[in-house]
């Protein structure tokens, strides 16, 4: 018996691979999606995505739901502007923002591509994002993980409560993007382009 089952889950393993993925929402009790790329409202001016659906992987959409119970304990709670987005989407992102460092080539893909990097903010209780020092996928120096000038006090804090929840389970930062948060071995895992 056990060798059959051992080949059953080789046999099992490649169809596994091939979608990795998990709606987040379904996950991450009361996650708020505003998936920006779903829309025409992002730096694009163009809607990327057929769905707005919050794919990662599992492990990642778990941490999630850690982060937001960590939240939740002071009323608050995640709101993602992106998750998982496929190859296709990335390349038109490139097309028209061929800014290295700001996007990734799609040649060399973002974590992005392999459902383990995440773009949030936070909500208060009734879903409204809180002020923070920019809006997402702004190319200010404000956006910089640490920045502190030209920055209200108060939003200064709520990045850094983010940056603490997520660093507690795992997550890294990136310089530029205060929104912007990578998996524990985030690049371990295959680019993939599963459509949305
Ligand atoms: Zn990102």
């Amino acid at each position: 018996m056990i060798p059959i089952a051992l080949s059953l889950l080789v046999a099992a393993a490649p169809a596994a691979s091939a979608a990795p993925l998990v709606d987040a929402a379904a996950v991450v009790p009361g996650l708020r999606l505003d998936l920006r790329y779903a829309t025409p409202h992002n730096v694009t001016g163009h809607a990327l995505y057929a769905h707005a659906r919050c794919l990662l992987r599992p492990e990642v959409a778990a941490a999630l739901a850690r982060v937001q119970a960590r939240l939740r304990a002071r009323g608050l709670g995640l709101l993602v502007w992106d998750c998982y987005r496929p190859i296709a989407a990335q390349r038109a992102l490139w097309k028209i923002c061929p800014h290295p460092g700001l996007v990734a080539d799609p040649r060399t893909g973002s974590n992005h591509n392999r459902g383990t990097a995440v773009d949030l903010t936070i909500a208060d209780a009734s879903g409204r994002p809180l002020p923070m020092p920019t809006d997402f996928d702004s190319f200010d120096p404000r956006a910089w993980q640490g920045a502190t000038a030209d920055i209200p006090a108060q939003a200064i804090r709520d990045r850094e409560l983010l940056r603490a929840a997520m660093r507690a389970e795992g997550f890294t930062t990136i310089r530029k993007e205060w929104w912007h948060y990578d998996a524990p071995g985030a690049r371990r895992h295959p680019l993939l382009d599963v459509p949305l």
